[in-house]
């Protein structure tokens, strides 16, 4: 992409009335402008990382799971049907239509997940089941801050598993920590699983994922030992039901929990020597919650000696939040650090003197060359000064920069500079599309 014909707004200053760095950096890099409180448009940069950020998300889920699309806008009456319509309280923003039709836009999909299997699937034979989908959701927040980690307005991809029996429901609640586990990894960032409350939803077991930093919304208490466990399972199969335990037992065993669930005197029970405290931001959960909406709703199926009630669980991920979360992990003070799996070009091409031939020249066959190449690139193909252009190429943080001005090309080399280590390289354009390729 050329960015002479993009719209990558970038602000000369760090914008005021943002709380923490990767509001700042989201603002002023130009991902995101709010159009509403809590509510953002994305603009081109945001945009492409978020889909990187979702494909992620998605191939993950792939691997234990099947993916749909639900709609934003549900009825009021499937809520009345799970009992939770009027449970759900003020951060459900409700909407009536022209018939007076009381409608909503949908906080989360339990009731109408439940209704559409209810409505399709009879037998046994049928599951389990795990299904998902990336949509956005809408949850009037008392205090909506921080940018995209706490909108209104958010992407989530919420999954849903329905299974036979209490053990196959454990068996799809492990799938989906490994799923987790990768995903968060492949995005460069360490989320630890950590105790929950069920919250609004109910349950029986779940647990939050949350990013160590600094600027969390939550408070933590740990045991150090959980910075030793490596959450990484590469080779780990999602049919091996014992390993799942096992990584189960090992990723949860330890203590871990937020201010909502700690608990004074089994924190006594950690060496002192181990006692962590911090703050985190929450990027996931999953819930197991058993029978409570296909009891509520009557989703059954028959089962080879009388009727089956399924039990059930549920899994979030924040999308929308996880780039802010990224950013807060990943930043220095000349902006953003993209991790290379979720950046929006991995290559950005300044040339430091747009009036100068030869450097265009080389700029352009760059360019071609890497673009053929299947590389994402984004070239600052402006007449600004090299200074500004360099700035602005930290600060939306790809991870590499080719830099070409006259003074190299006499010698025959452009620089290439890593983003996250500030490595300085000077190659000749060859070798320069050979590293990057
Ligand atoms: P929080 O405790 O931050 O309010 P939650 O526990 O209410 O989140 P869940 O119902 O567990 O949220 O939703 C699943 C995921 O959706 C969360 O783990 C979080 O990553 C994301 N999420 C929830 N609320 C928001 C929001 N207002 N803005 C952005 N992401 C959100
Ligand atoms: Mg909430
Ligand atoms: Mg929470
Ligand atoms: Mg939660």
């Amino acid at each position: 992409m050329r960015l002479s014909r993009s719209f990558l707004p970038v602000l000369k200053e760090s914008p005021s009335g943002a709380e923490i760095a990767s509001h700042k950096l989201m603002l002023q890099a130009g991902l995101v402008r709010q159009t509403a409180a809590g509510i953002y448009a994305w603009l081109p940069l945001g945009q492409r990382v978020l889909r990187k950020v979702e494909q992620i998300v998605r191939e993950e889920q792939d691997r234990v799971g099947q993916e749909m699309l639900m709609p934003t806008i549900q009825s009021a009456d499937l809520w009345r049907e799970s009992g939770r319509y009027d449970a759900y309280g003020p951060e459900m923003l409700r909407i009536t239509d022209r018939h007076d039709r009381e409608m909503l836009y949908g906080p989360t999909n339990e009731d109408m997940i439940t209704a559409l299997f209810r409505d399709d699937v009879n037998s046994y034979r049928d599951l389990p089941r795990m299904l998902y989908h990336i949509q956005w959701k809408f949850r009037d927040e008392r205090r909506p801050r921080f940018g995209v980690m706490r909108g209104r307005e958010f992407l989530m991809k919420d999954a849903y598993s329905f299974d036979l029996d209490e053990a196959g429901a454990r068996l799809s609640y492990y799938r989906q920590l490994l799923a987790y586990l990768r995903t968060f990894g492949r995005m460069g960032i360490k989320a630890v699983p950590m105790q929950a409350d069920s919250g609004p939803i109910g349950g029986k077991l779940s647990h939050e994922f949350l990013v160590l930093a600094p600027n969390g919304e939550s408070e933590l208490f740990y045991d150090a030992a959980v910075e030793e466990i490596d959450f990484e399972r590469d080779g780990l199969s999602y049919d091996d039901a014992d390993a799942l335990e096992a990584l189960f037992k090992e990723a949860t065993g330890v203590y871990a929990r937020t201010d909502e669930t700690h608990e004074e005197d089994l924190w006594a029970d950690v060496p002192a020597e181990r006692q962590r405290t911090g703050r985190g931001i929450e990027v996931g959960h999953i819930f197991y919650f058993g029978d409570k909406y296909s009891k509520a709703m009557g989703l059954k199926v028959s089962g080879p000696d009388g009727d089956i009630t399924p039990m059930m669980g549920s899994y979030g991920v924040g999308v929308s939040r996880l780039v802010g979360a990224i950013i807060e992990a990943s930043h220095d003070d000349n902006g953003i650090v993209w991790p290379e799996a979720v950046a929006p070009w991995k290559v950005g091409i300044v040339t430091m003197r747009a009036d100068d031939e030869a450097t265009v020249a080389a700029a352009e066959d760059l360019y071609a060359k890497l673009k053929a190449a299947g590389i994402e690139t984004l070239y600052d193909d402006r007449d600004e000064r090299g200074g500004v252009k360099l700035g602005g190429m930290d600060l939306m943080g790809l991870p590499w920069q080719i830099i070409i001005g006259p003074r190299g090309l006499k010698n025959g080399v452009v620089e290439v500079k890593n983003r996250r280590t500030g490595e300085r390289e000077e190659l000749t354009p060859e070798a320069a599309l050979a590293k990057l390729t």
